[in-house]
């Protein structure tokens, strides 16, 4: 089994991703395959909600803010994403990061809120090219996951993404070793936290540039569970050929 998910950033209005619906073909995808989108605020509901979702396409929050309610104008909170339809909640993506300036702490928060409203959190961990060439790789993503791996581990059921940040959008993707080497740390991690079968069940997902033609080679790496892709999931067609290749 692989969870395939498809984060679409700041595309896809209601209407788009209706039609975005209407033309991926959830059959050409393994049934053993769990499948999540991401859309944006205004597209999550009419995604949650759309006749024709198959129940396989499960939608998922981008962001959320860390209280629940108040006077945070343009924010959205955890239960408010739930009651529209969310199922999981994508926290301390590299774009949250590194363009919006959210902190480890901000996410350690946002975890908090996600885990308490009965989201599945997805955390998102990831190097800047600078770190990975100052060799931080290990320090840098179990940094990131230390902050939030209390609030983790007491939730029924999370799940963590290997995203370097230089191979989000960029066209590079990291090697099929470079990904064993980052979900393996984070694998070892987890399993001090959790019990080793209990650590096993995480899925580790690997984003940066994922692309039908790379989907298989990095689905072959070991503690590799299942991908999550920006650019080539706002594509029907390209997105299930992903998930078609991904095993
Ligand atoms: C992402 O947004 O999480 C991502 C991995 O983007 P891309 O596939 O476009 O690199």
């Amino acid at each position: 089994m692989a969870v395939i998910a498809g984060n679409w950033k700041m595309h896809h209005g209601p209407n788009e991703a209706l039609d975005f619906l209407s033309d991926f073909d959830v059959d050409a995808v393994p049934s053993s395959h769990e499948l999540i989108v991401f859309p944006s605020n205004l597209s999550l509901h009419a995604l949650a909600t759309a006749e024709q979702r198959d129940s396989r396409v499960q939608v998922g929050v981008q962001n959320v803010y860390w209280e629940d309610s108040g006077a945070f104008t343009g924010e959205i909170s955890a239960s408010m994403a739930k009651d529209a339809g969310a199922a999981f909640a994508l926290i301390g993506h590299s774009e949250r990061r590194h363009v919006f300036g959210e902190t480890d702490l901000q996410t350690q928060w946002k975890v908090d809120i996600v885990v308490s409203s009965g989201l599945v959190p997805v955390l998102c961990v990831g190097e800047t090219i600078e770190e990975r060439k100052a060799g931080l790789v290990e320090e840098v993503i179990l940094r990131q996951l230390e902050v939030a791996l209390d609030s983790l581990c007491s939730a029924p059921r999370f799940l963590v993404a290997y995203e370097p940040v230089w191979a989000i959008g960029t066209g590079e993707t990291a090697t099929p070793e470079d990904a064993t080497f980052a979900h393996g740390t984070l694998r070892r991690r987890l399993e001090q936290a959790l019990s080793a079968p209990h650590a096993s069940r995480v899925p580790i997902l690997y984003g940066g540039s994922v692309k039908p033609g790379n989907a298989a080679e990095l689905m072959e790496a070991r503690d590799v569970d299942g991908l999550l892709v920006g650019g080539a999931s706002l594509d029907a067609t390209s997105f299930s050929q992903i998930a078609a290749a991904a095993g």
